[in-house]
């Protein structure tokens, strides 16, 4: 048999009708009608159809409608014009190899019109990635990942990476994964902040990175992961966080604007995109705390918004017309340790929600070492677990910014995805460490 050349079904042309050609993938479906069997065979471009007549040759239509449902094989045979067959023709064998025969039952239908539960279907990932609509949200994700190169290089962002395996808290908080290290204890890295601010005293002074966060949250919510991945970009000689914002809301609508283009897989999720119009409206956390408390919402001066609060929110702006807004003027304990006060009680940190959900946050950051310190003091945390962080500041930091921006809450967001684990191949949540 010539070699298995991947089918690519839609891209066997008409003028391969009439010619003896190899396809190879999985078997979807087999429908054995007695004389006549139809056996769908599936790779990554989408099925084809092979038709096996038993009149003309029983031994091979009797071992091709027997083979397990997935198994991979590989066909030999006659590319036939055929109007009823999907795709315009079908492929008569000749003869056939099982490349990898597939154990039954299957631990869960690739096509079967029952809906598998979601701990059922993360079991088994990588069946669960051979359906066509879960393989259509990992091809916009890469295509929204290439976007935001494409983006940042067009701003002059230099890519970077930053390590995982740190030895203080990036976020501060307790939400940090411990670990041995050698003689001493290190952390995951909760984001590259602390990198990522110190390459801001080096003349790299745009840079983002594709980055890992490690957070050992307890709480099992449809939004968080314990392992996730973030759009972290930092910036140099910024007059106001107003700049981190212009940067943000352009990435946003440019990855927005590029997932639009993918309209195949978009068709197959049922989705139709609208690229968000900029600016995105700007309200005060002041403002919204009373936006909050006059729809019947609880919340106190200083709180963080919690998911109702978020989702109330969410509606609320809807009603005026807003899917993306920017949360400003955060008060100062709301935020990090290392996000630039304004004035006493408040700071220049901001988030940015899309419908309801928070999708990044961000902030000017302090450049002046002491009040660094007395900001990591101030959270309770010891400036002395900082100092290989702190020294960068010592020797000429100019004023910066930048914001972290969740990739798994934008596609959630983009594609009305309710669950984040659907966002991630493998996802690692409070129970999950398997596969
Ligand atoms: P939240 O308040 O929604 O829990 P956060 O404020 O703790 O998030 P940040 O530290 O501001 O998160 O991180 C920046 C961005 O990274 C968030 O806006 C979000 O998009 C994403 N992100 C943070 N933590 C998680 C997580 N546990 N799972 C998924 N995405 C996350
Ligand atoms: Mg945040």
């Amino acid at each position: 048999m010539e070699s298995y050349r991947s089918h690519y079904s839609k891209d066997v042309s008409s003028k391969e009708h009439g010619k003896t050609i190899t396809v190879a993938g999985w078997v979807e479906d087999i429908r054995n009608i007695g004389s006549i069997a139809f056996i769908i065979l599936r790779d990554r471009k989408g099925t084809l159809q092979v038709t096996a007549l038993k009149k003309e040759s029983a031994e091979l239509f009797e071992k091709l409608v027997n083979i397990p449902r997935e198994s991979v094989i590989a066909v030999n045979g006659l590319c036939k014009k055929s109007d009823k067959a999907r795709n315009g023709y079908e492929v008569i064998p000749k003869e056939f190899e099982v490349l990898s025969t597939a154990e039954t039952p299957l631990p869960l239908g690739v096509v079967d019109k029952v809906e598998s539960e979601l701990d059922t279907r993360l079991d088994n990932r990588f069946i669960d990635l051979r359906k066509q609509e879960i393989q259509a949200i990992f091809k916009i994700r890469n295509k929204v990942i290439a976007a935001v190169h494409e983006y940042l290089t067009s701003e002059n962002f230099v890519e970077v990476h930053t390590p995982n395996i740190i030895a203080s808290s990036s976020e501060g908080g307790t939400d940090v994964f411990k670990l041995k290290y050698f003689e001493k204890t290190a952390f995951l890295a909760q984001s590259p902040q602390l990198y990522k601010q110190m390459l801001m005293a080096t003349g790299l002074d745009r840079v983002y990175e594709i980055a890992w966060y490690f957070r050992a949250e307890e709480h099992n919510t449809r939004r968080h992961l314990n392992e996730s991945t973030a759009v972290d970009l930092e910036m140099a000689f910024i007059s106001s966080e107003e700049d981190v914002m212009k940067i943000l809301e352009g990435l946003v609508q440019h990855m927005w604007k590029k997932a639009g283009e993918y309209k195949e897989e978009l068709d197959i999720l049922g989705k139709q995109i609208v690229v968000p119009k900029l600016p995105f409206k700007r309200v005060k956390y002041d403002d919204v705390i009373q936006k909050l408390n006059k729809n019947g919402s609880k919340i106190k001066w200083g709180e963080d918004l919690g998911t109702e609060e978020e989702k109330l929110l969410g509606d609320i702006m809807k009603k005026e017309g807003h899917e993306f807004y920017y949360i400003t003027k955060y008060p100062i304990e709301a935020k990090p340790f290392y996000t630039m006060p304004k004035g006493d009680k408040y700071s220049r940190g901001f988030d940015l929600e899309c419908k309801g959900v928070e999708i990044a946050s961000g902030s000017q950051r302090i450049h002046d070492v002491e009040l660094l310190k007395k900001r990591l003091k101030a959270c309770g945390l010891n400036p002395k677990d900082f100092e290989s962080y702190l020294k960068a500041f010592r020797y000429g930091m100019p004023p910066h910014g930048g914001f972290g921006f969740g990739i798994e809450r934008f596609l959630m967001k983009l594609l009305d995805i309710k669950n984040i684990r659907e966002c991630i191949l493998f996802p690692r949540d409070r129970t999950r460490l398997t596969p």
